[in-house]
């Protein structure tokens, strides 16, 4: 299971195809999606990465931003519909991809339904969708919103967040499980794995546990939510990979 973002100067549906890739080793089950380009264009497939690139390039989908994911499920079965990213919103829709498990996600699931959201899918990474859409009506900014969900959140994740409106940036986070950001010349960059990263860029900054990273066309910042359910920002440094092609 993986996670690839970009925000870039030209299409990054190829670095985000060949990311996801060079992270099959990891194993998985299903993969897709989310190119934002005015829209939020969504594409998932239960086959390999092979398939979804077929799939992505018929549909002739571009973009300056994106995220994407390979599965492997641990709730819901490895089907179309339980595949990432997952959707929340209507009039702010933003679109998730999630490694790991979030352990309560019965209880949030719950409250989230009493509050009129609807679940589409059997997976436990939907109630963060719908938990950052939840917490976007009041705090307004999205980073915001994903420090404010992810402090309610109990378990082990990674993370990447794009909104429709706002294609100038992504929100990735991480706690237990890896995430790295790939400092390029024409953009920014995140995955699971520095190997997904090598193609585009050596010089990397490792995310810690309880980082948020925000990801946009004029830089990136770190805060850490560790402590702090705002999150305080911190410094990480750009360090020179030596991971060969
Ligand atoms: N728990 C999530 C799911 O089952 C994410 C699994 C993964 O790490 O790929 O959809």
């Amino acid at each position: 299971c993986g996670i690839v973002g970009a925000i870039a100067k030209d299409n990054v549906v190829p670095f985000l195809l060949e990311g996801l890739s060079r992270l099959e080793y990891r194993g998985y089950d299903s993969a897709g999606i989310v190119v934002a380009n005015g829209k939020l264009h969504r594409m998932r497939t239960t086959e390999r990465v092979a398939e979804l690139g077929k799939l992505v390039r018929t549909q002739n989908t571009e973009g300056l931003t994106g995220i994407a994911h390979t599965r492997w499920a641990t709730h819901g079965a490895p089907c179309e519909r339980n595949a990432h990213p997952h959707f929340s919103g209507d009039e702010r829709k933003i679109a998730v991809v999630h490694n790991g498990i979030i352990e309560n996600h019965d209880m949030l699931r719950q409250r989230l339904q009493q509050a009129g959201y609807k679940f589409l899918s059997d997976t436990d990474t939907e109630v963060i969708g719908h938990l950052i859409s939840y917490h976007l009506q009041t705090a307004d900014d999205l980073l915001v919103a994903v420090c404010a969900c992810l402090e309610e959140l109990r378990g082990a994740y990674a993370i990447a967040v794009v909104e429709e409106s706002r294609p100038d940036r992504i929100i990735v986070a991480r706690n237990g499980a890896p995430l790295l950001l790939g400092i390029g010349n024409n953009g920014l960059y995140a995955a699971s794995d520095a190997s997904a990263l090598v193609p585009i860029t050596r010089r990397m900054v490792y995310l810690e546990e309880g980082d948020v990273a925000e990801l946009s066309s004029s830089g990136f910042r770190v805060l850490n939510c560790l402590n702090a359910a705002q999150g305080c920002e911190v410094m990480r440094p750009i360090l020179e990979s030596d991971l060969t092609r």
